[in-house]
This record gives structure tokens, C-alpha cells and sequence, in this order.
């Protein structure tokens, strides 16, 4: 049978709009294809190395979340870094795809370190950019849709060698400038999109679990599954972009 483990980075304070559901879709999809999966909640102060992990995950966290958790990561920067070039898979949402760069500058001026596994910084601006995002995805050719919650104050800034996860259709992205969302760089992913995203992405989802069994030789053959209800919960995701304004809101998370 085949069999991932996913480690489930920091549960307790990295966590908003939804990102647990990330999980539960992991775990539903892999159920359903006789996939055993296995969650590992990882605290900060625990004693675990990664060489058992095949897929991290990484929900958002606002800014005084982030600070929590700076300290640990960075003691575990190095074997993260080493398990990226191996191949290891990170699944990282907003507060957390903020800290795999080089630094974020909080609301508050204050600089956190990151993780540095991608080429890029983040520095909050005056506005928080609120509101449901499409993006054109490219992880897939010919692309496919992503569709989520986005809620952040940090501007983000790719570096030239980093690819962006796709290009915003509606919504801000990245930064509200330049049109990208997310990043992608090896077998890490990093996003904006909240909501959760994989319930009603589940293309997504698809890859990460093919990603996690490739890591470790697994078949990454996947019965295909009856998406009727997350196709209408993505197609109503999408209705709801065009129905609100995307705001620029002052008010903090
Ligand atoms: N604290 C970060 C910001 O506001 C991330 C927020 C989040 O994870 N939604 O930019």
C-alpha cells in the first residue's frame, strides 16, 4: 500500500481563513485511492528531523504568529534546505510562504528572518489587499485555474530566478503590481490563497500527493474521482470574485 507522511508545520499557530481544510483534502483524496496517510503536527521546541517527510505543510499566520514561530524555523533552516534539493515537497500559505524568503518587514517595521529556500522579500504595506483571487496557474500545461481567499499586508517580491505560481487574473497576487501569485522553486510551493485552496482546487491537491509519492519512488498513478462537488465549489468561488470588490482595507488581521 502505498503510504505519505505529511508534516504538518507549526498547527497551532499557523492557521487562518481555512488552511486546515488543506489537510483534510490531502487526507480525503489519498483515503479514496487506498493512499495510507499519515499527518505529524510539529510544534516549535520538538525534537524531528525531515528525513521521513515527503510533504510539509505550512498554513498563514498573521504577523505576531509569524514572530512565534521565526526562531524555531530558523534552527530547522538548514535540514529544510538540505531536504528541498532532495526533492521533499512544502505546501506553504501566506504567513508562511512569506517566511520561506529572505525577510519580511512586518506592519510594525519589524524584520523577520526567513528561510531563504526562495529568492524573494516581503515587506508590508500601508493597505491590507483583501479579497477572492483567480489565478492562471502554470504548475500544468496547458494551465489550470486556482481560485482563493487572499487577506495580507506583506508585499511580496520574486528574484529573477524565481518562477511565480501563475499569473493573477483577479485579484492582487503577489504585491497588486507586477500580476503574479505565489511562487514555485524545486517541489515548493508558496501561495497567497487561502479559503482553504485544495477543497476546491483539486488538481492542486493531485499534484502535491503525486509530488509526495515521486519523492519516494511510489506509484503516482491516481484513480480519477468524482469532482462534481469540488468543480461547483471552485466555479462558485469564481462567481463570487466578480460579484465583490477586491478592497484595500486599512484594518489589520
Ligand atoms: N501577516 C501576514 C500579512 O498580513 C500574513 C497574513 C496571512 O497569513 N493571511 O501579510
Amino acid at each position: 500500500m502505498a503510504e505519505i507522511n505529511i508534516y504538518h508545520l507549526y498547527p497551532g499557530q499557523l492557521n487562518l481563513y481555512g488552511d486546515r481544510g488543506n489537510m483534510l483534502s490531502l487526507l480525503r483524496r489519498a483515503e479514496w485511492r487506498s493512499i495510507k496517510l499519515n499527518i505529524i503536527p510539529v510544534e516549535p521546541g520538538d525534537n524531528i528531523n525531515f528525513a521521513n517527510c515527503d510533504l510539509l505543510f505550512m498554513g498563514g499566520g498573521q504577523d505576531s504568529d509569524q514572530k512565534l514561530v521565526a526562531a524555531d524555523l530558523k534552527k530547522r533552516k538548514k535540514e529544510l534546505h538540505g531536504a528541498v534539493e532532495e526533492g521533499m515537497t512544502i505546501f506553504a500559505v501566506c504567513g508562511s510562504y512569506q517566511l520561506l524568503g529572505s525577510y519580511y518587514i512586518t506592519a510594525d517595521s519589524e524584520k523577520i528572518g526567513g528561510l531563504e529556500i526562495m529568492d524573494m522579500h516581503t515587506e508590508a504595506g500601508k493597505n491590507r489587499l483583501i479579497g477572492n483571487a483567480i489565478i492562471n496557474c502554470t504548475l500544468w500545461n496547458p494551465s489550470k485555474t486556482l481560485v482563493g481567499f487572499e487577506n495580507h499586508a506583506g508585499r511580496t517580491y520574486l528574484g529573477p530566478s524565481l518562477k511565480p505560481l501563475g499569473e493573477v487574473v483577479s485579484g492582487f497576487g503577489n504585491n497588486g503590481l507586477d500580476k503574479t501569485e505565489g511562487a514555485t522553486y524545486k517541489n515548493v510551493i508558496g501561495t497567497y490563497l487561502h479559503g482553504s485552496l485544495l477543497p476546491k482546487n483539486p488538481w492542486l491537491t493531485d499534484y502535491l500527493l503525486q509530488k509526495a509519492l515521486a519523492y519516494r519512488n511510489q506509484d503516482t498513478r491516481l484513480s480519477e474521482l468524482d469532482d462534481y462537488m469540488e468543480e461547483e465549489a471552485h466555479k462558485a468561488a469564481i462567481e463570487l470574485t466578480g460579484s465583490k470588490k477586491h478592497k484595500r482595507m486599512s484594518s489589520r488581521a
